[in-house]
């Protein structure tokens, strides 16, 4: 589930967690998978690529035309509408565990899970924000039906699952850069659509049917099928309604054979007054929390580790538990770790339940299995739960030191996990010997054993790995001893997320092995620095008066401020839609106010244009004197202006002041959060902001002359 709060690994997945998906590949070499699609001869005549282009932008133009109303948005006569989503999570026993109301009072600006009552985006939903961004390479027509062949830049990021918002029952979310839409020539609506996930054999398939007619000539599918095909497929059947006033909507959903999402209660076009209150989302449970099932846990406790268990016997109880215990003193003696008084951990055998194990960063472990046969040893079960056990305590020694570890790549902080619960695992073994475990067996090959053969077996261009040999290397310069300090040092140097290096390289140049650490910080920098990840957007500026001098403020806040706020690494974020695809971002404007010391730092702040995904398009670097000091005074409204730079339809502007506790700049905000607000820095994951919308603006501007 995406979103977790908890640090969250899969026992034994380590080796996997490095190959994610990458999206640069070839057509040729992704469509060696087999992408086949029923009545798509290849095409008679070869025309020449830009006709090509032209007559497949008029078919996607003409499809988004018939099909705007579930694509884009609903009617205009549709001015809000609410609803109850429901979403079954448990087994049949406890049917319906989660049910939330929804509105939608601006149809056009909501989210897309909200307005379709359903988490869906895909190709067509992309094509039709902006049909540009698709290259037509083939137009094939045959029987009556038109197939298209897409290449789509930037790559599609697709989304799709049972849920609205908090929790899915079903979920996955893709990369694309080809896809292929099959269209109904005579009524132009899609029969079927295909995206293709690069460097794998995974494929999107969508196939739409019964269509309904919203208005004369617009028609919308009252049934949608999404599958993810790959080794384990995945496949939503969904049911969409026509409601009053022609509003398309998700109805139910299909999932492994059961009914797991629905929606009821739904209402149009009401007075504001009368739509059911939204609560504001309760705090994420963790699966262990959840309801569903109650069972009985009983405690057992040794040296420093409490175990809750339910589902298994006292001996795997106490086996976890002398687990933890001696992991967690070797971390403190051997390598002079601040490990908690007490480590707590929750283990769960239940038939529901898939295998996790996970920490929360400070002192306590989930641990669930479907049956105490799953804490069998790895040959068993492909589990490795002693090693499993360590790395999770080689997380807390990391994050009980280093707690706002966010310039660090996540796979730098799995790769210390893997290196020191590898290295806790060897040590346990040493001192409890294969008996620890009820089912004996010699964990030593899950060790260091294991880490040694995974490096060696890769030719150093697996990101993960690189950090595993980075913090290996590190042990060995400064010694199992060293490296705690040298964390603790992290922690206290103020490390700008944009520019860590800075503040890192003086901790390692004030210690004895100063020399090897400073050749070690230039080979392993790029393996555990977060990189801001640059947008594929391009950056395109044009001259100021080659525009048209008609700037257009978009302004997503009510103009009054409500409260102020200074985020301390992080950023203030506002999600824009441009209002066409040829606009140019021309100014800022922000209402705020310096504060800490009255002159003002000689430093920069940085605005950023970003995309959509929060990628740093553009940088523009602002002094922190572009803000009158105010102290706790009042703020006020300051035109940062920059060199006109082209923004894509969806755009995300994203400033960023570093401040400390003598300089900083309050960001107000007013009273009500619309949904566009974040706390994010470019290139880094986002949180809503809830408390209101940033008083951010962005002015946008067209050339003179249409191109
Ligand atoms: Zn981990």
């Amino acid at each position: 589930m995406r979103g977790m709060n908890v640090l969250k690994i899969g026992v034994g997945q380590i080796g996997f967690r490095a190959f994610s998906l990458g999206l640069a590949l070839s057509f040729a070499a992704s469509a060696a998978g087999g992408t086949e699609l029923p009545d798509a001869p290849a095409p008679v005549s070869h025309p020449p690529a830009q006709d090509v282009q032209a007559r497949g932008q008029a078919i996607l133009r003409q499809l988004i035309e018939v099909n705007r109303y579930w694509l884009l948005v609903p009617l205009e006569a549709v001015t809000n509408y609410a609803y109850v989503f429901h979403l079954r999570q448990g087994e049949q026993g406890n049917p319906d565990s989660g049910q939330y109301p929804v509105r939608v009072v601006e149809p056009a600006k909501a989210s897309h899970p909200r307005r379709q009552g359903v988490t869906y985006y895909s190709v067509l939903q992309c094509l039709a924000k902006d049909p540009t961004c698709a290259q037509v390479r083939v137009v094939t027509e045959k029987n009556g039906r038109i197939t298209l062949e897409l290449a789509v830049a930037p790559p599609l990021r697709g989304a799709c699952g049972n849920g609205v918002k908090g929790s899915w029952v079903g979920y996955f979310s893709f990369g694309g850069e080809e896809a292929q839409l099959v269209i109904d020539a005579g009524r132009m609506v899609p029969l079927k659509s295909v995206v293709l996930v690069a460097t794998t054999p995974v494929r999107i398939e969508e196939t739409f049917s019964d269509y309904a007619e919203v208005t004369p000539g617009h028609y919308a599918p009252l049934s949608v099928t999404v599958k993810r095909a790959a080794e384990k497929s995945v496949q939503f059947d969904w049911k969409f309604k026509l409601h009053d006033g022609g509003l398309w909507l998700f109805d139910q959903g299909r999932y492994r054979d059961q009914k797991v999402a629905w929606l009821d209660q739904v209402v149009v076009n009401r007075p504001l007054s009368e739509l059911p209150d939204e609560p504001s989302p309760a705090p994420r449970k963790s699966k262990s929390a959840s309801p569903r099932t109650t069972p009985q846990y009983q405690t057992f406790e040794t040296n420093g580790v409490e175990v809750s268990y339910a589902g298994v016997s006292v001996a795997y109880a106490q086996a976890i538990a002398r687990t933890i215990a001696v992991a967690r003193s070797i971390a403190a003696e051997q390598f002079g770790f601040d490990m908690p008084e007490v480590i707590t951990i929750t283990v769960t055998a239940d038939a529901d339940r898939e295998v996790q194990l996970f920490n929360d960063g400070e002192d306590h472990f989930v641990l669930d299995v479907s049956s105490e046969a799953g804490l069998e040893r790895p040959a068993r079960t492909g589990t490795f739960h002693i090693y499993g056990l360590c790395h999770e305590v080689g997380h807390l020694a990391m994050y009980r030191l280093i707690k706002d570890c966010d310039w660090m790549k996540n796979d730098a902080k799995e790769a210390w996990a893997h290196y020191l619960g590898s290295r806790l695992t060897d040590m346990v073994y040493v001192k409890c010997g294969p008996e620890i475990w009820p089912d004996h067996y010699d964990y030593r090959a899950d060790g260091m054993q294991r880490l040694e053969k995974s490096l060696a077996q890769d030719s150093n261009t697996n990101s993960f790995n690189q950090a595993v040999r980075a913090w290996k290397a590190l042990v060995e310069i400064v010694g199992d001893k060293g490296t705690a300090p040298l964390f603790a040092a992290w922690a206290k140097a103020r490390i700008d997320p944009l520019d860590p290096g800075t503040a890192i390289r003086p901790t390692l140049s004030a210690r004895p092995e100063a020399e090897r650490l400073a050749a070690w910080w230039y080979e392993s920098e790029p393996a555990l620095i977060q990189e801001l990840g640059k947008s594929d957007f391009p950056v395109e500026t044009i001259e100021a008066s080659a525009l048209a001098g008609r700037p257009v403020e978009l302004a997503l806040d009510d103009g009054q401020p409500a409260g102020k706020s200074s985020i301390a690494g992080s950023g203030h974020a506002v999600r824009f839609e441009a209002n066409g695809t040829n606009c140019f971002l021309t100014e800022v404007r922000m209402f705020g106010s310096r504060y800490g010391l009255p002159e003002p730092p000689k430093e920069n702040f940085h605005v950023w244009l970003c995309d959509k995904g929060f990628k740093p398009i553009a940088d523009f670097p602002f002094p922190y004197s572009s803000f009158p000091y105010a102290g706790e005074g009042e703020g006020k409204w300051v035109t940062l202006k920059v060199p006109p730079t082209r923004v894509p339809p969806e755009f995300v502007i994203c400033v960023c002041f570093n401040p400390t506790a003598t300089k900083g700049i309050y960001a107000n905000y007013d009273k009500e959060a619309g949904g566009h607000s974040f706390v994010a820095l470019p290139g880094r994951e986002d949180a809503p902001f809830k408390k209101g919308d940033w008083l951010i603006r962005a002015c946008l501007d067209q050339p003179r002359t249409q191109r």
